[in-house]
């Protein structure tokens, strides 16, 4: 744990104490601030009681001694509406912060050189923050990952010189986080998503342009409009930019040409590493994921060979293209983590004949913008409430049929595809929904397709669950 000694003294107001709210009132107190913590769950509340955290209701609290609100993820702090504890800190004001502008301050104090990654994007954090702690660690490094995978950043060990830090940013925990200062800021792409939680896009992009602004080295994907302004402005105002791209080659920066990974200074390019037969990073959206996290770790001074040797061994995280099982000439991936058509998109581009896994509770906009991968869809097997819209648009296009559960959908799409005359084919499970109408999260999908895909006769496992 990292004990917020910045607050040494200093009376604090926390709201929402599930796990991470907790760990971070943990480390408040551990710091040696005043902490009035409350959730409108009195489980939790309880619970943070139990284990020695001073809990009060924030409505009844003097707000004319709190200086700081620390909001736990989850909490709203602008949409749909700002939080009543927010009202209430902005009355008296008092700071609105998260647990990440608490590991900042902390860094500063303790160890301003310990290198801190930061890493941001609407798709690929996880696998791009998964994939840096494990080049840095296999190179030897001491390494903590956190944020917004794994554990919440203030349960890691505290900064010290040498230590890495990489972190994963959700848009949510920039916003709390006005000093985040990383050594390399990462922003991979801004689509549309979670706008519920961000209201405009502009706001949206605003908000994440926030975390390569306040980097030493800003590190950004190119290949949207938005991340392209965002690079523009930053170039322009004086600060380090590093431009990475899958879409195009580069005069200056890092892109990438199949699976060459290229390095472009004044318009002379070198490749620099290959994923070729690498497959845990399959596909372009990988190809932008390992350009993030190889442009990260040389900031950080490792060496090319150091990046490769940490591409080679990459696992792979989980629920992500992740292969579970081959049953001759097919391949079963799961790929539970693609909660939208966007997410979906790039394991239907990895591979030219797919029976597909879709559905589940539907997003707005559907798969009207997967159209242009349905001619490689065998079959499409859909499930979930989501089902009879996606048959309607994919209509004529391809075939279907409505399977309802994911045990229906792999027995079915196991018994097509192993007649399917093409040689190597896929069963992939991409919903491009969000999981909640059948399962409690999107792991627990995940799961379901992994134990029916167990059940096949014959089938032959792929690797064990990952983290
Ligand atoms: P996040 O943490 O941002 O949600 P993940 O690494 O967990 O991202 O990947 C989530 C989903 O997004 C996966 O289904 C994957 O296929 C897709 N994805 C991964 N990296 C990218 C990328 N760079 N661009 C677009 N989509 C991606």
């Amino acid at each position: 744990m990292i004990p917020a000694t910045t607050f040494h003294g200093r009376k604090v107001a926390l709201f929402g104490l599930g796990g991470s709210g907790l760990a971070t009132a943990h480390a408040l107190v551990a710091g040696g601030a005043e902490v009035l913590a409350w959730d409108d769950n009195p489980e939790s509340v309880a619970k943070a009681e139990a284990e020695g955290v001073a809990t009060g209701d924030l409505r009844e609290a003097d707000w004319h001694s709190i200086h700081t609100l620390l909001l736990a993820p989850g909490v709203p702090l602008t949409h749909p509406r700002p939080h009543w504890s927010v009202e209430l800190a902005e009355a008296a004001g008092a700071e609105i912060i998260g647990d990440v502008e608490l590991f900042v301050r902390e860094r500063r104090a303790h160890a301003p050189q310990a290198p801190l990654v930061a890493i941001t994007g609407t798709n690929g954090k996880s696998t791009t923050t998964a994939l840096t702690a494990h080049i840095l660690r296999n190179a030897g490094r001491d390494t903590q990952m956190g944020g917004n995978i794994g554990r919440a950043v203030m349960t890691l060990d505290p900064p010290a010189p040498g230590r890495h830090y990489v972190v994963e940013c959700s848009s949510y925990q920039i916003d709390l986080a006005p000093t985040l200062d990383p050594t390399a800021g990462v922003l991979l792409n801004i689509t549309p998503d979670h706008l519920d939680r961000h209201g405009t896009m502009e706001h949206y992009a605003a908000v994440k342009e926030r975390l390569v602004a306040g980097s030493d080295t800003a590190i950004i994907g190119v290949d949207d409009e938005y991340c392209r302004a965002i690079a523009d402005r930053l170039e322009k105002a004086g600060g380090k930019v590093l431009r990475i791209s899958v879409t195009r080659t580069l005069e200056n920066g890092f892109f990438s040409e199949g699976a060459q990974l290229m390095r472009a200074e004044g318009g002379r390019a070198e490749p620099l590493f290959s994923l070729e037969g690498i497959g845990s990073l399959r596909g372009r959206h990988n190809a932008q994921n390992a350009l993030a996290a190889a442009a990260a770790c040389l900031s950080c001074g490792l060496s090319p060979a150091e990046i490769q040797a940490g591409f080679a061994s990459f696992p792979g995280l989980a629920h992500r293209m992740e292969q579970v099982g081959r049953l001759g000439h097919v391949l079963f991936l799961n790929d539970s983590k693609a909660t939208n058509a966007d997410a979906a998109a790039p394991a239907l581009s990895s591979f030219p004949r797919i029976y597909w896994i879709a559905g589940g509770l539907p997003k707005t906009g559907g798969i009207e913008s997967l159209r242009p991968f349905f001619p490689r869809i065998a079959k499409a097997y859909l499930i979930g409430e989501a089902a009879p819209a996606f048959a309607a648009t994919i209509g004529e296009a391809t075939s279907y049929e409505i399977s309802g559960t994911i045990a229906a959908a792999v027995e079915h799409a196991a018994r097509d595809a192993a007649d399917d005359p093409a040689g190597d084919v896929v069963v992939l499970l991409s919903p491009a929904c969000a999981s909640f109408d059948q399962f409690r999260n999107f792991e627990v999908r995940g799961e379901a397709f992994r134990d029916a895909v167990r059940a096949l006769p014959g089938i032959e496992l792929i690797g064990e669950k990952r983290a």
